[in-house]
């Protein structure tokens, strides 16, 4: 479970960001205009005060 940066609450993850009108979402891509895709980033937000994280839950695929 991620704690909330600013007042370490705790963050609900079972969430998703939604950028344009047919659902793609958003991903991390290697730098460039054809990037690689890497992976879809999560998202957790705090109950409490708003706060979204964005996290990526296989730091493993950044190591190449
Ligand atoms: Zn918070």
């Amino acid at each position: 479970m991620r704690k909330c940066v600013r007042c370490n609450n705790e963050m609900k993850e079972e969430l998703e960001i939604k950028v344009d009108m047919q659902s793609y979402g958003i991903s991390v891509t290697r730098k460039g205009i054809f990037g690689k895709k890497i992976v879809k980033p999560q998202i957790a937000v705090c109950p409490k005060c708003g706060e979204i994280s964005f996290f990526i839950e296989n730091v493993n695929l950044l190591k190449e």
